[in-house]
């Protein structure tokens, strides 16, 4: 089978079976999203979503956190992964994006970046997500899972892997085939016993059950 092959018979499957795909955090806008996914490194979105509603409420925008402390914001996320070098990060992000960008998260890569706490994965997301914008970001299954079924070939790092996926997939279905590759790699094709008799696309699948083809 061509990498051309898999990648049609991917989307078709996907397109037919999963034709809406979005985010599982919870967010009103695109800082409050922003805020999610630097609170989801190393930890489960269902987490995430149970410590935000009251994070929101007592910061509901940059400027708030930018006053608040950084001890305030640690008691609101303390119960997620990491909560010290979170809370550090969300204070120092909400004071640059008031100070240089008058509280509003810019929709650009480059700038997104300058962001204490954002890396070129959660620069990715917001734009993909928040912006609607092509972009893929590579998380842990979206490299496993691209790798697994063959989307991508000797890829030995998120960045190549972003590479070759962008350049095989329509830009306008980019930030869907993101969600696919997450919900695919959450749900179905996990890390150690990944569900290859009940997966859709097997047929397409360089791996199914470690079987070459
Ligand atoms: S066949 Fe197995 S390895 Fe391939 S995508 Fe499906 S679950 Fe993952």
């Amino acid at each position: 089978m061509t990498t051309k092959e898999r990648y049609e018979g991917f989307i078709q499957w996907f397109s037919e079976h999963m034709p809406v795909a979005e985010s599982e955090l919870k967010y009103e806008n695109p800082f409050q999203l922003l805020v999610a996914v630097v609170l989801s490194a190393q930890c489960t979105d269902k987490r995430v979503n149970m410590t935000t509603p009251a994070l929101f409420q007592r910061f509901p925008d940059a400027f708030a956190m930018a006053a608040g402390s950084v001890e305030e914001i640690y008691e609101l996320i303390k119960s997620i992964s990491y909560p010290n070098n979170k809370s550090k990060h969300l204070s120092a992000m909400a004071k640059k994006l008031v100070e240089d960008f008058n509280g509003v998260v810019p929709d650009d890569m480059d700038l997104l970046q300058t962001l204490p706490g954002v890396g070129r994965k959660t620069a990715n997301v917001v734009e993909a997500v928040a912006f609607r914008k092509p972009a893929m970001p590579v998380d842990t299954h979206v490299f496993r899972v691209a790798n697994r079924i063959g989307l991508v070939t000797d890829a030995k790092t998120p960045l190549e892997t972003e590479k070759q996926l962008v350049k095989n997939i329509p830009a306008e279905i980019l930030s869907t085939a993101h969600h696919w590759l997450i919900l695919h790699g959450r749900y179905v094709c996990m890390a150690r016993k990944p569900k290859c008799e009940e997966c859709g696309i097997r047929a397409y699948c360089r791996y199914d059950g470690k079987r070459k083809k």
